[in-house]
């Protein structure tokens, strides 16, 4: 609810509706309204009537339910039409939905405040190829905290893509396995900003003590940590407590650790454990995590339409879910059925900047053909002569790094099987590494690619 801070004593209440129907649900259809409560009506203001029936067939009873149980009221419901409600607008998705997760209230058997917000679980993030290998190394660590082979367990990725999704992932599923644990969930940003109060309040030392004493750290966002050294220091002493008494730590970040260029003995640290890189999802992965969506908030909304904005959104999965919620608000909006016609206009901003990212295989195969002189259909043939073979496996080589094709798909797309597609870009790879000469002919190849793809 948008002002729920005018009514502290119903936080708790809201963050229960939130973890019964889910967070999509509840960023979708409650998040944005405004609330009014007083004696034992609470009036929920709205944009219009069609929002008011979705709430009151889908969440009502949830909602009086929670009022009950938390505050023994046998509250009435009241939907009032309001267009002065700040309501999701069709100009951008940020608009529609709180990006960023809410801090919740604290678990209630645990006295020790988590802060992880119980919506983001292992079981409603879509596993998929680009995100395999962190998201079991992630439930490996949850269920095995502290073991030398997944500790520390560092997680990068560009923005969007999972990587708190995960680190809360951990937090809830150590706290379902073990209800006492302690287990904290905190950003760069906060680590440093309430370090540096701890030092002006003199409080020092039970923040040293909060920190050191954990069964699980779960830090997000380190970079923000980066260039400050007081806190830098802090980090690493704090890391080291953790470390040397067993205890798990899982970090993220937006580049690699390398990337980070902290000191040679915290780099080597954090490398010491597992590093896993999330990458963006492919095509059928970004339907899956729509399909997900769509049936967390109950939206009759069909696969083709789906399958059009999963086309069009490539870059994150944030930016994907948003385009889903700004359609979904637009179409209850104006009480229309979503079809692709609608989804195109109302998702124009966004789908139009996507295009210029995307390179097609048969953009790449026309750049590799042309450079080494072989036909299109030799890509697909199956000649072995050294000297389309070759090319073939340079073209499956750029595939991978330069769509966000599956390796399957990137197989079929050369009339091969996928592991095919693995000891081409592997050999590839290996010839770039030893091979300046040749490093530097795949990079005028890639630059002509682009160019031409972005005519
Ligand atoms: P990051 O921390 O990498 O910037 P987030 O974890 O905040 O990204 O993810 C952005 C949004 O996308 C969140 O709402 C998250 O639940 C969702 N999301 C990301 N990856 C997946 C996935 N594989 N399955 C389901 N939802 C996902
Ligand atoms: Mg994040």
């Amino acid at each position: 609810m948008q002002n729920l801070e005018k009514y502290p004593q119903l936080i708790s209440v809201f963050q229960d509706i939130e973890n019964i129907i889910g967070k999509d649900a509840y960023d979708m259809w409650l998040r944005p309204a405004e609330i009014d409560f007083a004696g034992n009506t609470l009036t929920i203001f709205l944009p219009n009537q069609f929002w008011g029936n979705t709430i009151r067939e889908r969440y009502e009873h949830t909602i009086k339910d929670a009022f009950l149980k938390h505050l023994g009221a046998d509250i009435e419901l009241v939907y009032q039409i309001d267009v002065k409600t700040p309501t999701p607008t069709v100009t951008s998705a940020q608009d529609v939905l709180p990006v960023q997760p809410v801090q919740p209230a604290a678990p209630k058997i645990n006295p020790f405040a988590s802060r992880l917000n119980s919506s983001f679980t292992f079981e409603n993030f879509i596993e998929s190829p680009s995100n395999r290998f962190a998201y079991k190394a992630a439930q490996a660590a949850s269920k095995k905290l502290g073991a030398r082979e997944n500790n520390p367990l560092v997680i990068y990725s560009s923005p969007g893509l999972g990587k708190t999704h995960l680190l809360h992932a951990i937090g809830n599923q150590i706290l379902k396995d073990n209800p006492s644990a302690k287990v904290l969930y905190m950003s760069g940003e906060e680590f440093v900003s309430e370090f540096i109060d701890s030092l002006q309040n003199k409080v020092h030392d039970s923040f040293r003590k909060k920190c050191r004493t954990l069964d699980c750290f779960l830090m997000d966002d380190i970079q923000f940590v980066s260039g400050k050294e007081a806190c830098l220091q802090e980090f690493f002493d704090t890391f080291n407590a953790l470390f040397a008494s067993g205890k798990q730590i899982v970090l993220s970040s937006d580049r690699t650790p390398q990337q980070l260029e902290w000191n040679e003995r915290l780099s080597s640290r954090l490398l010491s454990g597992i590093t896993a890189e999330i990458k963006r999802p492919n095509l059928e992965t970004r339907i899956a995590i729509l399909r997900q969506k769509r049936d967390s908030i109950n939206f009759d909304i069909g696969d083709d339409v789906l399958a059009f904005i999963a086309e069009g959104v490539q870059t994150n999965v944030r930016e994907l879910e948003g385009s889903l919620f700004r359609l979904v608000a637009y179409c209850s909006m104006h009480g229309v059925i979503p079809s692709i016609a609608i989804a195109r206009e109302v998702l124009a901003d966004i789908l139009v900047s996507n295009d210029t990212f995307s390179i097609n295989v048969n953009s790449i195969k026309k750049i590799v053909g042309k450079h080494f002189s072989i036909k299109m259909e030799d890509f697909n043939s199956k000649r072995k002569t050294q000297s389309v073979a070759w090319p073939r496996q340079i073209a499956m080589f750029l595939t991978t790094e330069l769509t966000d094709l599956s390796l399957p798909e990137i197989g079929r797309e050369f009339n091969r099987d996928h592991s095919t597609v693995v000891h081409a870009r592997d050999t590839v790879k290996e010839k770039i590494n030893t091979d300046p000469f040749f490093a530097a002919e795949i990079n005028q190849i890639i630059l002509d690619i682009k160019t031409v793809d972005n005519k």
